[in-house]
């Protein structure tokens, strides 16, 4: 008998849940991954997300062989090629690990049914968060849309059963001694090779995880300034599944201290927004706030797209959106201070930027990305209230206050003196031979100005 494992956002052979209950069913376990032309379609060829996943894939497939089974490699549309895989092998069963995104679920249904007409059977396995769907409710047993209580609910129901390993590594014995065509190429799945900061695959995120472990009792007071190496930089990892949550949340929760306290907090968030997500589908490309959906942004394409190229004349802001462009990556105070500058400076829909993130972010997940926008755009459910608006300059100078940050990523104003460099076109003694709008340009809107904007966009649709 056969069965077969479908790797999707779980791209790791140690601690996964699916895999390990396809192991344990008795069943010699054949393991597929799917290139799926659905998402690939709308896709850039030098995205940078296909090429990380093309590592995670092959490294993935080596651990396989060395197991003395192998990985079949697919390109095509899942929904088709799944059933069709279990037809010919005549697989019973198809596992797999729970996606909680809406064209994930529908895709899942589909294959699902196909799998049910030929008798067979998709079997789903919680694994990329600590508490699922409804698992974490109010005790009117709705869920919750406050983070705080959310979390407190969520630390309560924590017992060491849901952060223990599914160690489906010893188990690999059970795998079929097969072999399969060789994987299709970047390039015959119409991408090119494009740098990523991050190496696909498990190693490179245990290594990211072990240098964290020494750092973690420092991430409360570090986290916020994106000069410090203060934070883990394992969000792709977590995205991609190469390293697991549970293993992540076992130690914080371990560990103890402020440190692990507060960064165990973040995984909490990181659930928050799937649970969201699955109880809310709505919120992918509406506000979760009924009353800010009808906001009339200004949305201009010239801002927009100085915003995009680090432009805007606000150097925070710049070296953040460099950032982002050159490496996929962007600390988190600077996804707030940008999101928060884009759509209450520069009065464009959180949508834009949304949409923007969800092409450049190397770690970019649906929940999470939706969450963090609608949080900086006040229309999400615990977000920050609309009169709360970051000022940029104030933000550079509490978060990069020596200008390191900038320097790395806006160099014409490497010279400035740390005080200055926030503001470049408020020096008195600016650097000799710098020139305002000819080195670096002048802020594209007035902050004071815009923010009584910003108020009354948002005081207009109050209700
Ligand atoms: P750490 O500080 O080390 O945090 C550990 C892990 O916790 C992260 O890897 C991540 O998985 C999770 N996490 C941390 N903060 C959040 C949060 N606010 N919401 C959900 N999970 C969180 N995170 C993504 O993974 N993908 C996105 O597409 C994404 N888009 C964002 C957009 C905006 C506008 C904002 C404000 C935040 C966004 N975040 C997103 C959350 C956060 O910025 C990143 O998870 C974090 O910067 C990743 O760096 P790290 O792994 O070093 O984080």
């Amino acid at each position: 008998q056969t069965h077969i494992f479908w790797f999707r956002r779980d791209l790791r052979v140690d601690d996964n849940a699916g895999l390990f209950h396809a192991l344990k069913s008795g069943a010699a376990v054949r393991c597929v991954f799917v290139f799926d032309t659905d998402i690939l379609a709308s896709l850039p060829p030098a995205d940078r997300r296909i090429a990380f996943i093309w590592d995670c894939v092959a490294d993935l497939r080596q651990r396989l062989q060395a197991a003395g089974s192998d990985l079949h490699v697919a390109h095509g549309r899942a929904q088709d090629i799944i059933p069709e895989l279990a037809r010919q092998w005549n697989a019973s069963k198809v596992f797999a690990n729970r996606d909680y995104e809406p064209a994930a679920i529908l895709r899942d249904e589909q294959v699902a049914a196909k799998l049910a007409q030929q008798s067979g059977q998709l079997e789903l396995f919680k694994d990329q968060v600590i508490f699922e769907t409804d698992e974490v409710l109010t005790a009117a047993g709705r869920p919750y849309t406050v983070f705080t209580p959310y979390k407190n609910a969520w630390l309560k129901r924590l017992t060491p059963f849901f952060v223990q390993s599914y160690p489906s590594q010893n188990h690999l014995a059970q795998m079929d001694c097969w072999q399969t065509p060789p994987s299709p190429s970047l390039e015959t799945l119409g991408f090119k090779r494009a740098h990523t900061a991050l190496q696909g695959g498990s190693e490179d995120a245990d290594q990211l995880f072990a240098d964290f472990m020494l750092r973690i009792t420092h991430y409360k007071s570090w986290r916020d300034y994106p000069a410090a190496k203060g934070v883990s930089y394992l969000s792709t990892h977590l995205r991609f599944g190469t390293i697991s949550i549970r293993k992540l949340a076992q130690f914080a929760w371990q560990q103890g201290g402020e440190g692990a306290e507060c960064w165990l907090g973040e995984l909490i968030w990181r659930d928050f927004y799937q649970q969201l997500l699955w109880h809310f589908p709505q919120v992918v490309g509406n506000s979760f706030k009924e009353e800010y959906r009808q906001l009339e942004f200004e949305n201009s394409p010239q801002w927009f797209a100085a915003w995009q190229e680090g432009q805007t004349g606000y150097p925070i802001v710049d070296a953040a959106m460099r950032q982002l462009k050159q490496t996929g990556y962007m600390h988190n105070r600077l996804r707030m201070i940008t999101a928060n500058f884009l759509v209450k400076d520069l009065l464009i829909d959180w949508r834009w930027g949304e949409a923007y993130f969800a092409e450049t972010l190397l770690d970019f997940d649906l929940a999470a990305n939706n969450g963090g926008w609608q949080w900086a755009a006040s229309t999400g459910c615990d977000a920050q209230p609309y009169f709360r608006i970051f000022n940029p300059v104030t933000q550079s100078e509490k978060f990069d206050p020596e200008g390191k940050f900038i320097r790395r990523y806006v160099p014409e104003l490497a010279s400035f003196n740390n005080k200055d460099i926030h503001a470049p076109w408020l020096a008195k003694n600016p650097p000799l031979g710098f020139q305002l709008k000819r080195d670096y340009p002048a802020p594209i809107v007035d902050h004071a100005v815009q923010r009584q904007h910003a108020l009354q966009l948002f005081s207009k649709n109050r209700s």
